[in-house]
């Protein structure tokens, strides 16, 4: 997935709501069909892909990691090599780390992400029975997973309600005015005090697919947006 900059917003210290927005509650409902519309035309995003595809949280959590600072198409390519050949921890540490770096190549990173899923894999069997655990503070303790990874793995595997935020979300969340945010791991706090609960979990697969295609980092498409009018396009000095 192409990392995005946030060069272009307003960046403002962390953590809440943007005041403004107190008096103008968001149209989540007519905003979130917007989304779901726009989406319904595309091919979901990887690690989603992945999870449709008999995902296990296991294969969410690996395919999640592969995903860091890596190109979609890479991504799922990457992960359904892997779990051709090991789709459980067990399986998993029967492959040494050259055998999966070689799977996993080109993805970025991809000597040290084999050498974290090997990692990982290990703890999950001698800690956890061979479970991936529920929670974000077991998850965070892996090495290689950040908030993003945990709460991608809460929402997608366990369909906990967690928000992932990663490049996409943090930069349409504070275009739209929903929170004012410099750090995408600040806005998970402030989306959670302004987002309606229900949308914890699509609001990843929606915003990534539409900051690849119409909120794009540069140069948003504002003129074909239908968010357009629910918008305060906060910090967005050029668009289409
Ligand atoms: S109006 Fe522009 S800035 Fe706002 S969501 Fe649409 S494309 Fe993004």
């Amino acid at each position: 997935m192409k990392s995005a900059g946030n060069s272009d917003s307003t960046p403002t210290p962390g953590g809440t709501p943007a005041k403004s927005m107190a008096a103008a509650e968001p149209r989540w409902a007519v905003i979130f069909k917007i989304l779901n519309d726009f989406m319904s035309a595309f091919e979901l995003p990887s690690v989603s892909l992945i999870g449709q595809e008999n995902g296990t949280p296991y294969k969410i959590l690996i395919s999640t990691l592969i995903s860091l600072r890596t190109k979609d198409e890479v991504t799922l390519t990457a992960s359904r090599r892997l779990f051709e050949k090991a789709d459980t921890p067990v399986r998993m540490m029967k492959l040494s780390t050259e055998e999966i770096e070689e799977l996993i190549y080109p993805c970025g990173f991809f000597r040290v992400k084999a050498g974290n899923i090997l990692k990982i894999s290990e703890r999950i069997l001698e800690e956890y029975g061979g479970e991936v655990p529920r929670t974000a503070e077991e998850l965070l303790a892996f090495p290689g997973v950040g908030l993003k990874t945990a709460n991608l793995v809460l929402s997608l595997g366990f369909a906990i309600p967690a928000i992932c935020v990663d490049t996409h979300v943090h930069r349409i969340a504070n275009r739209f005015g929903w929170i004012e945010t410099s750090k995408p791991d600040d806005s998970v706090g402030a989306l959670e005090k302004v987002l309606p609960r229900e949308h914890w979990i699509e609001i990843n697969e929606l915003l990534v697919l539409y900051g690849q295609q119409i909120c794009t980092p540069r140069n948003p498409r504002c003129s074909e947006c239908e968010l357009s009018p629910d918008c305060r396009k906060v910090g967005v000095s050029r668009s289409r």
